[in-house]
């Protein structure tokens, strides 16, 4: 296990080449992973595994990311959990979007295997105090 981080990772993406990058990945580092391929499957896995973090595409069919993310902050057993929004909206004010809907970070698509879990450790350790 890395060490910035205990309990699993549940990652909601649609797309399966991210979905595999991102497993992989993760799984490399030590992470334990749970897929989710849309934001209700997501939501309902969230809310027996209370996950340490989530990683959280926001361009999904039907229920996009931020309308998951505010599901997720409704949970009490989440309150711990950090929530990463993952997304290549390139948009001005989309980060802000993410953090008011409830995302703790941020980081932007395409995926940067270089650089992707470094990004994701710091994003939990600012939000635990301890950067
Ligand atoms: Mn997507």
């Amino acid at each position: 296990m890395a060490g910035v981080m205990r309990g699993k990772i549940l990652l909601i993406e649609d797309n399966e080449h991210n979905r595999y990058l991102l497993t992989f990945l993760l799984t490399q580092h030590g992470y334990e992973v749970v897929v989710a391929e849309s934001g209700p499957e997501g939501i309902a896995i969230a809310s027996t595994m209370a996950p340490a973090l989530v990683l959280l595409d926001i361009q999904l069919p039907g229920m996009d990311g931020y309308a998951v993310a505010r599901e997720l902050r409704l949970q009490e057993a989440l309150t711990d959990t950090v929530v990463v929004a993952v997304t290549s909206y390139a948009m001005p004010g989309d980060r802000e979007k993410a953090l008011e809907a409830g995302c703790t970070g941020y980081i932007e698509k395409p995926i940067d295997p270089e650089t992707f879990i470094l990004e994701m450790e710091r994003i939990v350790q600012t939000a635990r105090g301890i950067a």
